[in-house]
């Protein structure tokens, strides 16, 4: 079987040299001083690279100062509760990347004396760091020749070699994976990875690329058969289902009952206001009632509606319509989730919540303001 990939193969060894020397030359003087780029310490890198899948640089930079601030190293990562590290994390979204990356600091402290390892099957073997964890970590903090592909660099590198199939395809992404491996020089990898994914956040945008001011126009092919607005293709994505939850506010004596989402599910960890979804011929009353007999063996009456919540997550829109709602006895049993517990409305804002869950809060504080 042939070994030569037909997509690295469209550069000649002048070109890889050419596009090296002016992407790192634009890079040197373009680069944003950004606080992860002011170290060298793996651990605070592989911090940034988990926040940055996923997440905007603006966003993640208030979330990458707190956790850093919380948890300096990553022995204190590894000693502090999935709870502590999900509050820090709550509202970057995506929360089972902090839990794998507070599980990932537990096996360097166990298998690696606390040192974050410069060895690509140890790094790798460690949960949520992917290929390009790997490669980006790797490369920037020890200086390993390996590529780093996220998001923009896959854009970035789809159009310089005139790819037309779909980047999400498996084959594709291969082929642009080796061809990405062939660019990577033996000095300065990780400048080089991070110049190839500033360029794509910050000129070869995903729709109306800055090609007049991009210091690779002339090596790029996209941009020599214009073809730029059409790269990358994507497959076709199925629409977004949108599905209707109905979420209980329950009291008793002052108290309002949250429930642990369970470990394996989708927000796992993550403390909510119970409910679920409502099924079809169901009003949300009877959704609520059926919810907490359910899942906590209670029984409550449902009263007056405080919001509807409308919440986007990558794959689904939730609509949460909350009630209010009252128990007057019964233990609340964890049937269908981790943990229940009756909190008081001020001490809820403690508990790491879903970004919905947050807004219910406001609108429970500010309607008890009234
Ligand atoms: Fe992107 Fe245009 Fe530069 Fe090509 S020339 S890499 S399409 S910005």
């Amino acid at each position: 079987m042939s070994t030569v990939n037909p997509l690295a193969s469209r550069w000649t060894d002048a070109e890889r040299r050419a596009l090296r020397r002016r992407l790192l030359a634009w890079y040197t003087k373009n680069r944003r001083d950004l606080a992860w780029r002011r170290t060298r310490d793996p651990y605070r890198i592989w911090v940034a690279e988990v926040m940055l899948q996923q997440t905007q640089v603006p966003t993640a930079l208030p979330y990458y100062v707190r956790f850093l601030k919380r948890f300096p190293t990553v022995g204190a990562l590894a000693r502090a509760t999935d709870q502590a590290v999900l509050k820090v994390w709550q509202g970057l979204g995506y929360y089972r990347r902090a839990l794998n990356l507070h599980e990932a600091a537990r096996l360097v402290v166990r298998d690696h004396g606390g040192r974050v390892p410069d060895d690509p099957q140890a790094l790798a073997r460690l949960p949520g760091v992917g290929r390009y964890t790997c490669g980006a970590v790797l490369s920037i903090a020890f200086g390993r020749r390996l590529a780093a592909l996220d998001a923009n660099a896959v854009r970035v590198i789809a159009r310089w070699l005139a790819v037309r199939e779909a980047t999400d395809a498996g084959a594709t992404r291969a082929g642009l994976w080796r061809a990405a491996e062939t660019l990577v020089p033996d000095k300065t990898p990780g400048d080089w990875n991070q110049a190839v994914m500033e360029l794509g956040s910050r000129v070869c945008s995903p729709r109306q690329p800055n090609c007049r001011s991009c210091p690779v126009r002339g090596l790029c092919l996209a941009f020599a058969r214009n073809l730029q607005e059409k790269i990358p293709a994507r497959r076709a994505r199925r629409p977004i289902p949108h599905i209707q939850v109905g979420a209980g506010i329950v009291w008793r004596r002052g108290r309002i009952l949250l429930c642990k989402r369970r470990a394996d599910a989708m927000l796992g960890g993550l403390w909510e206001f119970p409910g679920g979804k409502i099924r079809p011929g169901e009003s949300a009353e009877e959704c609520i009632r059926r919810e907490l007999r359910e899942e906590c063996d209670l029984a409550v009456t449902v009263g007056r509606h405080l919001l509807d919540v409308t919440h986007a997550y990558s794959h689904l829109r939730v609509t949460l319509r909350c009630y209010h709602c009252r128990s007057a006895r019964g233990r609340a049993k964890a049937l269908g989730c981790d943990a229940t517990r009756w909190v008081r409305p001020e001490r809820i804002a403690d508990y790491p919540l879903p970004g919905a869950d947050v807004r219910i809060l406001e609108a429970i504080t500010r309607a008890a303001r009234k």
